[in-house]
């Protein structure tokens, strides 16, 4: 959209850069506000999920859903509405946004501690904070096309004993340092290694590496991608066999493909790691082939779920 159809846009719907439900209304994106004092900016204790909507349509949203639900009842947290009502809400931001294409986030914070109790997590008013906003991509069309540019990072992802890699969490810390490390480098982004020396996840993606035919992604260390699992379904379909378990990254080295995949971005190919270039430096047949069929099913309506635009 030009700058000038951005204007007019949101001068007929408020709406139309981002919709955000907080405290029970619906508010244009800029307008929606955290507290300084709420415990999920102060101490990052807090939990999200980010769902999309291609077409008109939600993708998965019964798989972020579940996920989200996980999330929150692991840290412990309330949500002030339940299944159903949280699907509305979705719906609602969406379909106030006019949005055929979004990133449409729901967020549980800690909140603010009550007053007068002691200081302690249990003692918070937890808040529910959810918006659609107009498509992010991870890595852009073009990046995608010629296959990302990664290096194994020297930062290690936060250990899985101290921060649940399952439980999407705002522990960014690792992840920021090694963003800019890549830069430093020269690629496009990163990968970080758990801990344990095998590999954990990407800021914001999962990995998978393509050894001796199979597609393989690692079972501990990192959050169970929606995107991941639609990476195995598909492979799945084509007949490409997979494999959950750990990764070393001499093997990520030695593969014959590597992809990332993530929900803002689907399947999206790698072609360096390191020094190591993949298929004369564009995406290999295999990830090509499911970054294809993974947009081709989207418009044929796998897993979708319209969004419900009512009179909005
Ligand atoms: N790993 C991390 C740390 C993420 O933040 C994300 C998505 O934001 C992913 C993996 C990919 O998960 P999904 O496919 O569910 O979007």
């Amino acid at each position: 959209m030009s700058q000038a159809q951005t204007l007019t846009a949101v001068q007929s719907n408020p709406f139309a850069k981002g919709c955000a439900w907080q405290d029970g209304d619906y508010v244009p994106i800029a307008e929606a506000k955290i507290s300084v004092l709420d415990w999920g900016f102060t101490k990052s204790d807090v939990t999200y999920d980010v769902v999309h909507v291609w077409d008109g349509a939600f993708f998965r949203l019964d798989d972020h859903l579940d996920r989200f639900l996980r999330s929150v009842d692991a840290l412990r947290m309330t949500l002030p509405v339940d299944r159903a009502g949280l699907a509305a809400i979705l719906h609602g931001c969406v379909a106030r946004s006019g949005l055929r294409e979004s990133y449409v986030a729901m967020v549980c914070t800690r909140g603010l501690a009550k007053p007068g109790l002691p200081r302690h997590p249990a003692n918070c008013e937890n808040r529910l904070i959810a918006y659609a906003i107009p498509w992010v991509w991870v890595m852009d069309e073009e990046m995608q096309a010629r296959g990302a540019h990664l290096v194994i990072s020297s930062v290690p992802r936060i250990a899985p004993e101290s921060v649940d890699p399952t439980v999407k969490n705002y522990h960014w810390g690792d992840m920021i340092r090694a963003q800019f490390e890549a830069t430093d480098r020269g690629a496009d982004n990163a990968v970080l290694l758990g801990p344990d020396g095998t590999v954990a996840e990407g800021p914001g993606f999962n990995i998978f590496a393509l050894i001796d035919g199979k597609m393989v992604c690692p079972d501990h260390g990192a959050l169970e991608g929606v995107t991941r699992q639609s990476v195995l379904d598909l492979c799945a379909e084509i007949g490409v066999p997979t494999e959950v378990r750990p990764l070393h990254p001499d093997e990520l080295l030695e593969a014959d493909e590597v992809l990332t995949c993530t929900t803002a971005g689907g399947v999206m190919p790698v072609s360096r790691v390191n020094e190591r270039i993949y298929h004369n430096d564009r995406p290999g047949p295999v990830s090509a082939k499911l970054r294809e069929l993974y947009w081709k099913k989207h418009k044929e309506g796998w897993h979708a779920t319209p969004v419900d635009y009512g009179d909005n």
